[in-house]
């Protein structure tokens, strides 16, 4: 068994070709620093082509930074943020968001399937009004979620009417925003700006590259001095073309779309091979790359042992992620060993 076999995580995968070959391409000569190439401008021109808007797009190295960054542009120190309790920003970024605002606040909200909802986001703006709470000036929504769900466009509007009624800014992490895309089978601008997203951070990292991620503005206001806040934090790439130029390779014919397709489909694959064997269920409606299911402990860990690797998340259920690298093969390996296992 080879170190492939792997459910682990999307960013385990490696680079994909086309992001490669651009990188190499990019390679190919001397090119001015800090983001002045022609790189960076074609990968950023690129991206507001696929929004079809004029937003104004940054890139920097990774998803926390990319998130605490953006989440800072919308506020101030005294202000809060309302995410979902499972919330990427709120578990695994180290506070990276707090403390790149200088001390903004995480309130927590609730949904099911990892999802915000329009009631849960009222209730923390409304439970307070005083002085003595930090005042809620932006949302966070995770597309695909942490769970491996999707809010539909129609759910984003309702959120959004929220979002108006109490001037909330949208902040959206993009982590696996291309898969959602591929889930809904929508223009990318039909669950960004058109659905009153302010700030995207769209990651490069899970959907083929070495790293980097795009931070999109769509509210152009919210993108002032953003430059700085990047040099400051240690953002910004001397060599920027090394992250730019993979990009380009993304956006070309759309690779970015079809490697989250393909990881989308490996994980379907998955979840049709495990639904109705004995002993396992699914935990959330499989959406798109990510497959949630409850397994008994000793499959589990005979599964492990057979040298297949993947986390547990939420009470203990097992996270099989699905990248462009995963091989329709290699999903039924795996399906092959649990279906011994549990017969
Ligand atoms: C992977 C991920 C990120 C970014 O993580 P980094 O390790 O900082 O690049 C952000 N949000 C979600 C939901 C993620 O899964």
């Amino acid at each position: 068994m080879s170190e492939s076999e792997q459910f682990a995580s999307d960013n385990y995968s490696g680079i994909c070709p086309q992001a490669w070959k651009a990188m190499a391409e990019a390679n190919g000569s001397d090119e001015p620093a800090y983001g002045e190439d022609r790189w960076t401008q074609r990968a950023a021109d690129g991206l507001r082509a696929l929004f079809d808007t004029d937003c104004d797009v940054f890139f920097v190295f990774n998803g926390t930074a990319a998130n605490s960054l953006a989440l800072a542009s919308m506020g101030q120190s005294f202000h809060s943020v309302i995410c979902h309790e499972l919330a990427h920003i709120e578990t695994d970024e180290c506070g990276g968001p707090e403390y790149a605002s200088n001390g903004a606040k995480l309130l927590l909200g609730q949904g099911p399937n990892g999802k915000l909802t329009p009631e849960s986001i009222e209730h923390l703006v409304t439970k307070r009004t005083d002085i003595h709470y930090p005042k809620p000036k932006a949302l966070s929504l995770t597309q695909a979620t942490e769970v491996g769900t999707v809010y539909s466009p129609d759910e984003l509007r309702a959120i959004r009417k929220t979002a108006d009624r109490f001037k909330l800014n949208i902040h959206m992490d993009g982590a696996r925003f291309a898969n959602a895309v591929a889930a809904l089978d929508v223009h990318p601008s039909e669950i960004t700006w058109k659905a009153g997203v302010d700030v995207l951070c769209f990651s490069g990292t899970k959907n083929g590259l070495a790293l980097g991620e795009a931070v999109v503005f769509f509210n152009r206001a919210l993108a002032e001095d953003f430059e700085w806040r990047c040099k400051q934090a240690g953002q910004l790439a001397s060599k920027m073309r090394y992250i730019s130029a993979p990009w380009c390779g993304l956006l070309k014919e759309n690779v970015w779309l079809e490697n989250a397709r393909h990881a989308n489909a490996c994980a379907e694959q998955l979840a049709q091979g495990l639904e109705g064997l004995p002993g396992i269920q699914l935990r959330y409606p499989r959406q798109v790359n990510g497959v949630f299911v409850e397994m008994p402990d000793p499959v589990q860990a005979a599964l492990r042992d057979k040298g297949w690797k993947f986390y547990n998340f939420i009470g203990g259920s097992a996270r099989l992620m699905c990248s462009w690298s995963t091989t329709p093969e290699q999903v039924d390996r795996f399906l092959a060993d649990v279906r011994k296992l549990v017969s």
